[in-house]
């Protein structure tokens, strides 16, 4: 049976190092962390995020701020508000929940957020630097950041030789995931819908990553004997057996099969999700240390 990775316990870890980074650039340079959360319109589960992301950066002793604007603000207005918030030196991450009312140009918005602010790393400048390996000033997509820790908390820093198959190539998590694999000098495979025989090439891997949004659709014998699988979908299946109209969390892994090829692997919940709020946390104290003209802290 394979290592059960407790993403639970790994961003314990990361968010009790952000604590101590922030008191000691409070103490020594007088700067506390600001994260600033803007959130459009009244989607349950956006709100639910967000409220989560402010919570923990009041944890990490951060200065916080939520904008909750109303669903019919126009771009305009919204754009003006990022440009504030571009140049208020007590903010050093803002994040703008996705998704965005569809009179919204989300893209628009995220390429308004300055390069140096944007905590979640899908500005095109963090892109950029993550798909060039600047990894020194780059801020990576905190989901595959999150899911890179955990891979070296089993394998190491080095991956080199690894064999990498990830599956789902969006922008947020599949293509900044690949990169990361390459820069830490894996052999990396990116998968999606077109992708023929998806289990063979699921078998040459040495790490899995499942980032594709449809439930349990990695099975147990597409998992290589001893690998690393990283499950990081999110799906909310019916739950029938817990009593009428309840659901479940399930992953895009069948975890219970493929647990038993696995060396190690990650539950859902309890392993990538925990990850993305702590790196969330950690890209902001990283930009207030870079802001002050300090090292990147480690
Ligand atoms: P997207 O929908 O943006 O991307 C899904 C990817 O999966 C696409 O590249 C798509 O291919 C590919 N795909 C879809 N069907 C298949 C298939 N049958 N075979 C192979 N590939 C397929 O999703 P995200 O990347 O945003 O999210 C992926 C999952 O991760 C979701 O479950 C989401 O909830 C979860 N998630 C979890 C987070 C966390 O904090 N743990 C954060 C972000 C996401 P194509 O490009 O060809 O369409």
């Amino acid at each position: 049976m394979a290592d059960i990775i407790d993403g639970k316990a790994v961003a314990e870890d990361v968010v009790s190092r952000v604590k101590s980074l922030a008191a000691e650039l409070k103490a020594k340079n007088g700067v506390v962390p600001g994260l600033a959360v803007v959130i459009v319109g009244e989607d349950p589960a956006s709100q639910v995020y967000v409220s989560s992301k402010g919570k923990k950066a009041k944890e990490c002793g951060f200065h916080s701020v939520q904008h909750t604007l109303p669903a019919e603000t126009t771009e305009r207005d919204l754009l003006k508000l990022i440009d504030e918030l571009n140049s208020d030196d007590a903010i050093h991450g803002i994040l703008v929940q996705l998704p965005l009312p569809k009179h919204i140009d989300s893209g628009r918005i995220i390429q308004a957020i300055s390069p140096e602010k944007d905590v979640d790393g899908f500005h095109f400048v963090n892109v950029g630097k993550l798909g060039t390996g600047e990894l020194e000033t780059a801020f990576v997509p905190c989901t595959p950041a999150g899911s890179m820790l955990l891979i070296e908390r089993v394998r190491g820093k080095d991956l080199s030789g690894l064999n990498a198959v990830v599956v789902g190539r969006s922008n947020i998590v599949g293509k900044p995931m690949a990169n990361l694999l390459l820069a830490a000098n894996c052999t990396v495979t990116i998968a999606h819908s077109r992708t023929k025989d998806l289990p063979a090439l699921c078998r040459t891997a040495d790490i899995l990553v499942a980032a594709v949004g449809r439930p349990e659709m990695i099975k147990g014998d597409w998992v290589n004997p001893g690998a690393t699988v990283i499950d990081v979908g999110i799906n909310r299946v019916p739950a029938p057996e817990k009593g009428e109209g309840k659901g479940k969390l399930v992953g895009d892994v069948a975890f219970d099969e493929a647990a038993k090829n696995a060396g190690a692997i990650t539950p859902v919940p309890g392993g990538v999700g925990p990850m993305t709020i702590a790196l969330l946390m950690a890209n902001t104290v990283v930009s207030a240390y870079l802001r002050a003209g300090l090292a990147r802290p480690t």
